[in-house]
């Protein structure tokens, strides 16, 4: 099992390893990081997927298709949460159609298992996704990084999904003019890392109060910075692992 200290999830499955950066919460993206890590370390999964740029890795745009990992939730037989592609964007452009069906495929066949999808191309996501078959099981979400990118939510509420979450970090401005309409769940978190960027107290209330006005479930994942286990977790003195509610199917 890749067992992963994300707080939201159980484990991380990445049929699909590769990225390309599209707005600034890309900027110090961890999985970008990782996969030069790795390509250092010789795991030819992440060949070629990053390169250097200055002092800094950045994605190539390469798309690494994981046939071999594509049945490895069928081999877990405790039923987890699992993180789908941690690694990637599944709704990547160079993701194709067909590949995204078969992990639609395992995810179907696999129904102990609860998957979470993250994206920042929600309109890809929703178009992808139109002809697959809806799954109680999977939830799909879009991260937002500012009120500049507020839009992907509506791109999301057009996805079909038992679950649409958001995922608001890295925060990096305030997402208070956003409509969280039909969106079940939502994850906040400061950026961490040695180049993270500060998040505002006041932005995590905003969304505190338009989370409880919505009725979606607010988990708050983490302050970050560059020691983010000194800043912690505690919000108004307490944690907020708030998980969802399947809704009857929209
Ligand atoms: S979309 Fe996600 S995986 Fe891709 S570069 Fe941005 S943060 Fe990283």
């Amino acid at each position: 099992m890749a067992e992963t200290s994300i707080e939201w999830t159980d484990a991380t499955w990445n049929p699909v390893a590769g990225c390309s950066v599209v707005s600034p919460g890309c900027t110090n993206c961890y999985a970008m990081r990782m996969a030069a890590r790795l390509d250092a370390i010789g795991m030819q999964k992440y060949r070629g997927l990053t390169r250097k740029s200055g002092r800094r890795a950045v994605w190539t745009g390469k798309i690494h298709l994981d046939e071999t990992a594509l049945t490895i939730p069928t081999r877990w037989r405790k039923p987890r949460r699992i993180f789908v592609n941690s690694m990637s964007d599944m709704f990547h452009e160079g993701v194709p159609a067909a590949f995204a069906a078969k992990v639609w495929s395992v995810m179907a066949s696999t129904p102990q298992h609860t998957y979470q999808i993250l994206t920042k191309r929600p309109d890809l996501m929703a178009k992808v996704t139109s002809s697959f078959p809806l799954l109680e099981n999977v939830w799909l979400g879009t991260s937002v990084e500012s009120g500049e990118y507020l839009d992907r939510i509506n791109q999301l509420r057009e996805v079909r999904a038992a679950v649409r979450f958001i995922s608001f970090e890295p925060l990096l401005g305030s997402v208070a003019e956003a409509d969280l309409t039909d969106i079940h769940w939502v994850i906040v978190g400061g950026e961490s890392g040695p180049r993270a960027r500060p998040m505002m107290r006041q932005w995590v209330d905003e969304i505190e109060t338009l989370c409880r006005e919505a009725r979606a479930a607010f988990f708050f994942k983490q302050w970050g910075g560059v020691r983010k286990k000194k800043t912690g977790r505690m919000y108004r003195d307490q944690t907020f692992d708030e998980m969802p509610r399947r809704s009857p199917i929209a």
